[in-house]
């Protein structure tokens, strides 16, 4: 799933690639894309793309123009994008909406899967949509302050993910910080010394920070089903944990997979498949 560092770098990417250049039109592909009536996209037409930005997971497209115009797009967990020039007339499965910008360049938004949420919002002014709700920035020292002194009972991994306490994290930064924090995927925060506070929002930047420079080493858009090859840990269960080199193990946990080292994170405890338990009593 394309996470803060992705996300960041696909918004730097697409301002060199269609920064200052005028918006043409769009060609809707899906039924479910786009999440707002009001304005209209067609407004978009003619105006200028003046800057881009990312806000959590998402991605902030600003227009030049009165009144205010801003598109808002979340790639969900295998949205894509795809640069084209010329543009493309293919509507490849899982399409959602093609853009289209001068110069001939476009922009295609596209689900791997079927899961169907991605989406884009066009905004007006004083309309935050999607972003109303997010938490503060993962790396911000908002989130810092909170980490030092919340006495949240969830566990870590649960918070990291929950984009309204802090925004930024999915699955896969959340199980790499762990592990460089050699911290439990089950610890609560409240469990957390001040100590352990600290080595895990270091942790946090650190990952994010190393994600960030690989993904800035990507051209083009962000095209490839596959993204998360570069994780230490996560989706990496049954390889040798790169620091220790005992097997990384994995536990079911809300729908998902954890991955972690048992000898690195939980005093070499390998935690039980709750899910798994479940269904055996
Ligand atoms: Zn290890």
């Amino acid at each position: 799933m394309p996470e803060l560092p992705q996300m960041q770098a696909l918004a730097e990417r697409i301002e060199a690639w269609v920064g200052g250049t005028t918006f043409e039109g769009y060609v809707p592909l899906g039924f479910s894309g786009l999440k707002t009536a009001v304005p209209s996209p067609d407004e978009l037409v003619g105006r200028t793309l003046t800057g881009v930005g990312r806000r959590a997971k998402y991605v902030i497209l600003e227009f030049d123009g009165e009144p205010e115009r801003r598109v808002v797009f979340h790639l969900s967990q295998a949205g894509r994008v795809d640069f084209e020039q010329p543009p493309k007339k293919t509507k490849p499965k899982g399409s959602v909406v093609r853009w289209l910008f001068a110069d001939d360049k476009a922009m295609l938004v596209r689900e791997f899967g079927t899961e169907r949420k991605a989406g884009w919002w066009v905004l007006g002014p004083g309309d935050d949509g999607p972003l109303a709700t997010l938490g503060p920035e993962v790396t911000s020292e908002e989130f810092a302050q909170w980490l030092r002194t919340s006495d949240d009972g969830r566990r870590v991994h649960t918070i990291l993910r929950d984009q309204h306490t802090v925004a930024g994290v999915g699955r896969g930064y959340a199980d790499d910080a762990l592990h460089r924090a050699k911290l439990s995927p089950y610890a609560s925060l409240k469990s957390l010394d001040a100590a352990e506070r600290e080595r895990l929002l270091g942790a946090i930047v650190a990952v994010l920070d190393e994600g960030l420079e690989r993904e800035r080493g990507r051209s083009g858009g962000l095209s490839e089903n596959k993204l998360g090859e570069h994780f230490t840990v996560h989706g990496r269960a049954g390889t040798p944990c790169p620091v220790c080199g005992d097997e990384l193990k994995r536990v079911s946990y809300e729908s998902h997979e954890v991955a972690y080292c048992p000898r690195c994170q939980t005093g070499g405890k390998v935690l039980a498949d709750r899910r798994l338990s479940r269904l055996v009593k």
